[in-house]
């Protein structure tokens, strides 16, 4: 490429349009109508400092012949650009992805889906004032926690609740509130790093309470919570462990033994849940959970759970427990900063209505409804779903439907124990997928609706677990649009 003499490139600039020309152009009309005027003329700026830089550079010149290519850059090539830049800039970065990950409750991916009685509910709330703070049987002012806390403790057997921003804030706040420069009593077995961020022993510490860790990691035993409580002693607490389990030469003291403890010498018990059931899903043939009214009813003073893990709603943190506990709670200063806003109150409410009708949960909501959906349903949806994907990709890669088990996620048992079916992508040639597993993987990835899968024992897998009707023929429609394109 040769470069551009000066004399050459003030030539090529005198021949692109004044910006004032091309704003007020037909052809620019749209774009301001939709883009605002300001951020139309930035991104036509850029356009042009761009050209300019390449112009100067000499890729603008034109080919061997001489003729520069640059006569090109006309308003209508300007659109183009400008129009192109305009929309990937406006695009939401929040996107739908297809989660075939076989994690039902995906941190990652959001968690749990709501149902439509909550979406309709967020969207009134959304664009009509609302009584959020209102008590409209007095018209005076009102607190938020009162639009839910009957019908928490209704679900749950607690005499009263409050609500914050997640669960990982529900416990900051309760040792907040309890025991800050006071000593937390805490078996070795239960000091967990739960995802992200969230360490018991640090989250004590935030909240300026004194870790007093009894116990070893496999064996703690009611003497060695005993033993430690003293007159700094505020609260003696268990935590779920979540995501991990502890197996073989074990010892955990129920909260019915360590209950009457901490009442006997006038400390309360907290317990953080984590998942936060409110239904026995043992019921469902699912692995058991203990649920909030069977901790509360073991005697557990305050239960800490996740409004968005198997319960099912939105991201949210519940306080469930005795009343001037809860009372004390409310008072701190971190319960300002932590409060929900009105949209997760909106959300949660129809979510937790869902649980006075138990029997139609499987149906309705839909965390439990993915968790519960049979196999041979799943194996339908795979069966259906192969061929569009087949030939959706390159001809190196072979598309089998294969059993597989999903995991709920969200530290409910971290082991694969739904069983599921899913679509199984292998090399056709039988050699090992590496790279190209990578590079097809990445190309589900970056597709208008990206299709989140797992690579694992050299093939990639797709689990249909979560793929509902609605999802399967969009999925479908955007397989055969690509198998179109080539
Ligand atoms: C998940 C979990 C948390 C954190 O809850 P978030 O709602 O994600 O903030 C805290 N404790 C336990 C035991 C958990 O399982």
């Amino acid at each position: 490429m040769s470069d551009v003499s000066s004399s050459e490139l003030r030539a090529l600039m005198a021949r692109v349009p004044s910006v004032d020309k091309v704003m007020a152009s037909a052809e620019f009309a749209p774009l301001v109508s939709e883009y605002g005027r300001t951020q139309v003329l930035n991104a036509l700026r850029d356009a042009l400092d761009a050209w300019r830089i390449s112009a100067q550079s000499g890729d603008a010149a034109g080919d061997a012949a001489g003729s520069p290519a640059v006569s090109a850059l006309d308003t209508a090539q300007l659109h183009t650009t400008v129009a192109a830049a305009l929309l990937a800039r406006n695009a939401s970065r929040l996107r739908s992805v297809f989660n075939l990950t076989g994690t039902v409750l995906h941190t990652n991916l959001g968690r749990a889906l709501l149902p439509d009685e909550s979406v309709r509910a967020v969207m009134t709330a959304l664009t009509q004032p609302a009584n959020l703070e209102f008590d409209l049987a007095t018209g005076k002012r009102g607190d938020r926690d009162d639009l839910i806390d009957d019908l928490i403790c209704e679900l749950t057997g607690a005499e009263a609740a409050t609500i914050v921003n997640n669960n990982a804030a529900a416990v900051l706040l309760t040792l907040s509130a309890l025991a800050a420069k006071k000593e937390v009593v805490v078996s070795r077995g239960e000091l967990v790093e739960i995802g992200g961020a969230f360490r018991i022993p640090d989250i004590m510490s935030r909240a300026g309470a004194k870790l007093r860790e009894v116990g070893t990691t496999n064996r703690t035993h009611l003497k060695d919570y005993e033993q430690a409580i003293t007159a700094h002693t505020a609260l003696l607490m268990k935590v779920h462990a979540s995501n991990y389990a502890i197996s073989g030469f074990t010892k955990e003291v129920g909260i019915d033994e360590i209950a009457p403890l901490a009442h006997t010498h006038g400390l309360a018990l907290a317990v953080d849940l984590g998942s936060g059931t409110l239904v026995d899903l043992g019921e469902w043939g699912l692995p058991r959970e203990p649920t909030v009214r069977e901790t509360v009813a073991a005697g557990a003073d305050l239960v800490t759970f996740s409004g968005d893990k198997l319960l099912g709603g939105p991201q949210a943190g519940l306080i469930v427990g005795r009343r001037e506990l809860i009372a004390k709670i409310k008072k701190h200063p971190l319960k300002r900063a932590l409060r929900v806003g009105k949209l997760t109150l909106a959300a949660l409410e129809p979510v937790l209505q869902l649980y006075r009708a138990p029997e139609k949960l499987t149906e309705r909501l839909t965390t439990l409804r993915l968790l519960t959906r049979p196999a041979e349903d799943i194996h339908g949806a795979a069966q259906r779903v192969l061929p569009a994907l087949q030939q959706a990709i390159d001809a190196r890669y072979t598309v089998t439907a294969e059993p597989m088990f999903s995991q709920i996620g969200s530290g409910a048992l971290p082991v694969d124990v739904l069983p599921s079916y899913g679509l199984v992508v292998r090399m056709a040639d039988g050699k090992r997928g590496g790279r190209h597993l990578l590079a097809l993987e990445k190309q589900l990835r970056e597709m208008a609706r990206p299709v989140i899968g797992r690579i694992a024992d050299d093939a990639l897998r797709l689990d249909l677990r979560c793929l509902e009707a609605a999802d399967e023929a969009q999925l479908v429609a955007q397989l055969i649009a690509q198998a179109n394109r080539h």
